[in-house]
């Protein structure tokens, strides 16, 4: 069996296994399915699946190629001890807002999710394509996806990972988790500039030819593992499943109930996968989409124009500080009814304009998405109330999720069970929950703040980053913004 994987702006068709090595097409647009696979199994049948049976059974039903045996390594290699729950995404309830905490993997954010299993995609489909060339993977950070890559591609055979970050723009845990980093193939690398300078850098090398075939000529061939990768979508629909299975048991909803899912949102990764969910068949109604003051998301669900000419804001919800949100090409492609003329037409307006507006045609398929956003002050008053009420403590995005789940509720009074995707443990924005909580946060380092956090709330602290103060530093290495290229050089020991 096999399945094509499309670009969204029309160039030539590939299978699974070239999509997830090439991450994206070459006409610069994004691999999506020919047909968003349907679901084959009745919802009972399902209910009786741990997290790992119906990893197995979502992700072959996106991935034909991969034989069940080659599935089920990929599977059972990333959904292992290294989550602290057993099962693995566990779900809290208050009421009606139930949370899929997605956060209990290496790095405590719910990329782990999806960066635990795409390096087994990778070399899998590396062997299978009979590739010979080790991958090198480069990855900018600006604190999270570097440390979910590096977890994940740890001592993965055939690959080596490089992380760039700012030296001086990522959080002291942040940067201690990164420069702790275990495993023979991980480099980590600060730079003396910010985030876009890392991700210029990344990106110049490349595009950059002769530096490509320099180290295609020592047998390294580049990849990356950015979230517009298949191989990190679709590991991403298996928890709305998971999700919905767990209401089921709960006895919350009877079996078809349509449920309503909120996720906080960047780069529209997560959001779509619950939208892929919904289109293979699971009973899901309305795709709660939340975003803090970087809201262009909001104005586009209100307008149907999309207009990234503004200033980004810097927010204590970090992860989605984001104006251009890549994966919305995916669902671009599905509403316009498959058209990658289209597409391509509005994502070359993008580039020139920094806007795009959708026909009304278009625009009337946006229906299944409801558009919120959440101001800063609005996020800690969030925290602090839902501690408050029901003892329960969310991180800065989570909780932008939960004050939109709040506003759809009093604005249409639609109050089925909801799906609130979880994306990172209080312990990974510690100060900004610490503050919310009340506890002084002046004069105060990260690591001390993550003591008084867990005797405040009586949460345990992560074993990933307990004590991390005190770990071996492993990583050291500096670069100028201008010389990463020299760098990765020096690193693979490829000569000039
Ligand atoms: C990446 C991230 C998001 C945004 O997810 P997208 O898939 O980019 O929309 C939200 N919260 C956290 C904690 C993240 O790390």
């Amino acid at each position: 069996m096999s399945m094509e994987y499309k670009s969204t702006r029309g160039g030539a068709a590939v299978n699974c296994v070239e999509a997830i090595i090439k991450g994206i097409a070459d006409d610069g647009g994004l691999y999506i399915p020919s047909e968003i696979p349907k679901l084959d199994r009745s919802l009972s049948d399902l209910k009786t699946m741990d997290y790992r049976s119906l990893a197995k059974y979502v992700i072959g039903k996106f991935f034909p190629d991969f034989t069940p045996e080659e599935l089920s390594a990929c599977v059972e290699g990333a959904y292992d001890e290294k989550f602290s729950r057993e099962e693995i995404v566990p779900v809290e309830s208050i009421e009606k807002a139930n949370f899929l905490e997605l956060y209990h993997g290496p790095t405590l954010a719910f990329k782990d999710m999806a960066l635990s299993i795409l390096p087994y995609f990778i070399s899998t489909a590396m062997k299978k394509l009979s590739y010979s060339d080790e991958v090198v993977i480069l990855t900018a950070t600006s604190g999270d996806t570097g440390k979910a890559a590096l977890e994940g591609f740890k001592d993965v055979d055939g690959t080596k990972i490089i992380v760039f970050y700012p030296k001086s723009g990522v959080s002291e845990v942040q940067e201690r988790q990164m420069i702790t980093q275990e495993g023979d193939n991980t480099f980590v690398v600060g730079i003396d500039g910010n985030f876009d300078d890392a991700q210029n850098g990344v990106k110049e090398a490349f595009n950059n030819e002769s530096f490509r075939s320099a180290l295609k000529a020592s047998g390294y061939e580049l990849s990356s593992a950015n979230s517009i990768n298949i191989g990190r979508l679709v590991p991403q629909v298996v928890y709305y499943f998971y999700g919905y299975m767990e209401l089921l048991r709960a006895g919350k909803v009877s079996e078809g109930e349509l449920i309503n899912v909120t996720v906080p949102t960047g780069n529209f990764g997560n959001i779509l996968a619950a939208y892929y969910a919904k289109s293979m068949g699971l009973p899901i109604d309305k795709l709660v989409c939340a975003s803090n003051e970087n809201n262009v998301l909001f104005d586009f669900f209100q307008t149907g124009e999309y207009d990234k000419n503004r200033e980004l804001k810097l927010t204590i919800s970090p992860s989605m500080d984001i104006l251009i949100s890549s994966n919305l090409e995916r669902l671009l492609y599905e509403i316009s009814g498959k058209d990658s003329a289209k597409v391509s037409e509005m994502m070359e307006s993008l580039t020139k304009t920094g806007k795009y507006t959708l026909d009304e045609g278009t625009k009337s398929k946006l229906e299944d998405f409801y558009g919120s956003y959440t101001d800063e002050a609005e996020t800690l008053e969030t925290i602090k109330q839902v501690y408050e009420k029901h003892g329960y403590v969310m991180d800065t995005h989570t909780a932008v999720a939960y004050a939109a789940y709040e506003k759809y509720l009093k604005e249409t009074g639609d109050d089925k069970e909801m799906l609130i995707a979880s994306t990172a443990s209080p312990f990974k924005f510690t100060r900004s929950v610490a503050g919310a909580l009340g506890l002084d946060t002046e004069d105060k380092s990260d690591f001390e703040l993550v003591y008084e956090l867990s005797e405040k709330t009586g949460l345990e602290i992560p074993k990933s980053i307990y004590k991390i103060e005190e770990r071996e530093i492993l990583h050291k290495e500096l670069c100028k913004k201008a010389e990463m290229k020299e760098k990765i050089k020096k690193l693979l020991n490829v000569g000039e």
